[in-house]
């Protein structure tokens, strides 16, 4: 349901809600958010509610911290887990300053402004599928996550009925009273992983409802005793998390990917679109995998991508081209992962394949080889480039980008590539476990 802000007001007294949440996402992709009481919620839906800016990673320089948070009523939710008198609902805001001009750190609003240059191209909607897949882990005696699973099942496995998948099912019923429509749910390859599948959306109401959805995996985890993990490769030797991401770009009301008279039933757009995708991927890959730990999924091996290259045959390129056609016509982007910030990512994601559609940018042929196969010299031959291999690779791609840069907009680019540095640094300066097991008996 879309709410105005009179319907808002109208659900908070009828239901006696208490407290609202305003939530906005920072830059690395963390949720934040300000209780306020209902009896100020309508100062708030009149963007009257102010807070500081400067407790925010990333968000503003101490001089100028006053930001305003305008929260959009389309997102009002009551929290189904909360208790149900005095209860509790959230507004996912967006980020304003002082003056009434939007704020450039606000991840939401790159999303609004990318998606305002497809619109000008004439695209109305930008769909967005996810596909997020998670760890469910113990938790010790003093409550702190481990990395031990509570199973054994491996894919699809209908195994007797255990902790994972009871939490699983307690996610998909609180997922669904909060709106969201469950298309699928799964335990997935590696013990202790699942994926959930929701309805696609436009690309805005998908960020969002990621963001949501990683909260409410968390929570429900929580209160089954579980820990719930976005990390994408918590475990060496099993398969990582990723986050699928399944696009399409629809004109006049129709699936712009799509076209009957194709070969492949693919459009030109399609075609372009995967151009601009495989042209820009090495540069908003530290977008898509933000993480150090992001880059030790994407090696052979475990279904994850490593190769540039796209098929509409086989399930292990970078970009798969799912069977369905008509509506449901799409691209499957298959390197993001769920410890992304999905605003930043769609928004890079969509701009890569857009720079594709208006410079024509033709896609080299389709890939239907097992790339993991062969070898580096076959690989050059075709052309087939890899991935980045560290977040440090990533990140040099980045700064190179004129393209990330207008997609992120100088502040956000700046500050996301001062702290990916720095992230890094603190990485490759540490002892690892990996060294002293390597070389402390043996120099
Ligand atoms: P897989 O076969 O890779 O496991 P899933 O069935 O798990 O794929 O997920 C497919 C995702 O794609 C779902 O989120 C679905 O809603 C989404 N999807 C379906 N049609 C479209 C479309 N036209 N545009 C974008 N996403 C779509
Ligand atoms: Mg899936
Ligand atoms: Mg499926
Ligand atoms: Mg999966
Ligand atoms: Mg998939």
């Amino acid at each position: 349901p879309k709410y105005s802000k009179e319907d808002v007001l109208k659900i908070v007294k009828e239901q006696d809600v208490k407290f609202i949440r305003l939530q906005f996402t920072d830059i690395f992709g963390m949720l934040k958010n300000v209780a306020i009481t209902a009896e100020q919620l309508e100062k708030a839906l009149d963007n009257k509610c102010m807070f500081d800016g400067s407790s925010i990673e990333g968000f503003v320089r101490i001089e100028e911290s006053d930001m305003y948070l305008r929260p959009d009523p389309s997102t009002f939710v009551i929290f189904p887990w909360r208790p149900q008198n005095g209860k509790v609902a959230r507004l996912i805001c967006d980020v304003y300053n002082p003056d009434g001009t939007p704020f450039e750190g606000d991840p939401r609003y790159v999303l609004k402004k990318a998606l305002k240059k497809a619109n000008d191209m004439g695209y109305e909607f930008f769909n967005v599928g996810p596909e997020c897949e998670f760890f469910l882990f113990l938790t010790d005696n003093e409550g702190k996550p481990t990395t031990i699973t509570h199973d054994n099942a491996g894919y699809f496995d209908l195994g007797p009925v255990d902790l994972g998948e009871n939490a699983r099912r307690d996610m998909c019923l609180v997922l669904e009273e909060m709106g969201f429509e469950i298309e699928a749910s799964h335990h997935e390859v590696a013990p202790g992983q699942h994926e959930i599948d929701f309805k696609y959306a436009d690309a805005l109401t998908t960020a969002d409802n990621i963001m949501t959805f990683k909260m409410v995996v968390k929570t429900i985890a929580h209160r089954n005793g579980l820990h719930a993990t976005f990390m994408p490769k918590p475990i060496f030797g099993i398969n990582g998390s990723g986050m699928h991401t399944n696009v399409s770009l629809f004109k006049d009301g129709k699936n712009a990917f799509f076209d009957e008279k194709d070969p492949l039933q693919l459009s030109q757009d399609a075609y372009w679109f995967i151009g601009g995708l495989l042209k820009n991927m090495r540069s908003i890959a530290a977008i898509t995998n933000p993480i150090v730990n992001s880059y030790k999924r994407l090696v052979p091996g475990y279904e994850a991508p490593v190769y540039l290259a796209w098929s509409a045959r086989n399930r292990s390129p970078l970009i798969r081209i799912p069977a369905a056609r008509g509506e449901a016509t799409r691209l499957e982007l298959r390197c993001p992962d769920p410890s992304c910030n999905p605003y930043l990512a769609i928004a890079a994601v969509l701009s890569a394949g857009l720079d594709g559609i208006k410079n024509k940018i033709q896609p080299p042929p389709s890939t239907d080889k097992n790339i993991f196969v062969m070898t580096e010299e076959q690989r050059l031959k075709e052309g087939i480039e890899a991935l980045p291999g560290s977040l440090e690779e990533a990140v040099k791609e980045m700064k190179k980008s004129e393209l990330v840069k207008e997609v992120l907009g100088e502040h956000i680019f700046n500050k996301y590539i001062e702290a990916k540095t720095q992230e890094w640094d603190d990485y490759r300066t540490k002892i690892t476990k990996w060294e002293l097991d390597e070389y402390l008996t043996r120099y």
